[in-house]
């Protein structure tokens, strides 16, 4: 089964405007065709409409984050409506460890985030990974597991089929620490057995789950060449043009 890959940058909260737009104007004509690799930026919200007006015809923007509910007394919030139906973006990143972490956002939260994110034809960008100590416990596969089972809970086999899971342990994130290839293509392919479970071995085949956690441009080679994985969720060296470009040229020879 050949599943399209996909890097995506996840500036989250760096740059100026000037920068965002520097940054688009570098990569726009120079990112692989989208139908050899789909290549994504997600920026934070108030870039999106500046960087959906300047996108070219390979390059896709994403929103970092969104509330569950379509409108409401949220204030602060940004609904899934807003970046999908009034600005055109693509793609929105979920349930991210810093969100977790931070924000204390739950399994039961990112599965309504989700459910909203389908329903405004967004496609969501699913994260979910380990902490160190549940590494170092050999529970990864089962914490990972539970983690992908309440995210998609209620999500139907045709609705999974489009989403995006990012596999991110929360030991590897801007640490310079890579999972090695083995053990991120190992969860990957635990996570790709739970969707199986989930839905059906043709769901499971077709998804496209990434790696994140210190990708940069002298191990996505090695990281890509696994056989599950199949692209990367990158922070710090998605905000370098040149940087960015590398990673979605190397995604040319998955
Ligand atoms: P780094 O690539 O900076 O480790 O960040 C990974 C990440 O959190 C992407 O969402």
């Amino acid at each position: 089964m050949k599943r399209r890959p996909i890097i995506a940058g996840n500036w989250k909260m760096y740059k100026t405007k000037d920068e965002a737009l520097a940054f688009i104007y570098a990569v726009n004509l120079s990112v692989p065709n989208k139908e050899d690799v789909e290549t994504v930026i997600c920026a934070p919200a108030i870039f999106l409409r500046d960087l959906v007006k300047r996108e070219g015809e390979n390059l896709r923007i994403g929103a970092q984050n969104m509330h569950q509910a379509d409108e409401g007394a949220y204030t602060g919030e940004i609904s899934s409506l807003m970046p999908a139906k009034v600005l055109y973006v693509e793609y929105v990143v979920l349930g991210h460890s810093e969100r977790r972490g931070y924000n204390h956002e739950t399994d039961e939260l990112v599965n309504k985030k989700l459910q909203a994110a389908i329903n405004n034809d967004l496609t969501p960008i699913v994260c979910v990974g380990e902490s160190l100590s549940t590494r170092e416990e050999g529970t990864t596969t089962e914490f990972v597991a539970n983690q992908v089972k309440k995210a998609y809970l209620n999500v139907r086999a045709d609705q999974a089929v489009k989403t995006v899971i990012a596999y991110e342990p929360i030991w590897a994130i801007g640490t310079g620490k890579t999972a090695t290839p083995e053990q991120a293509n190992l969860t990957i392919r635990s996570i790709r057995n739970v969707v199986a479970e989930l839905y059906s071995d043709e769901v499971a085949e077709s998804i496209r789950i990434l790696y994140g956690g210190s990708v940069n441009t002298k191990n996505v080679d090695t990281l890509l060449a696994e056989s599950d994985i199949d692209g990367a969720l990158v922070g710090g060296a998605s905000l370098d043009p040149e940087s960015f470009l590398t990673l979605a040229k190397a995604a040319l020879n998955r």
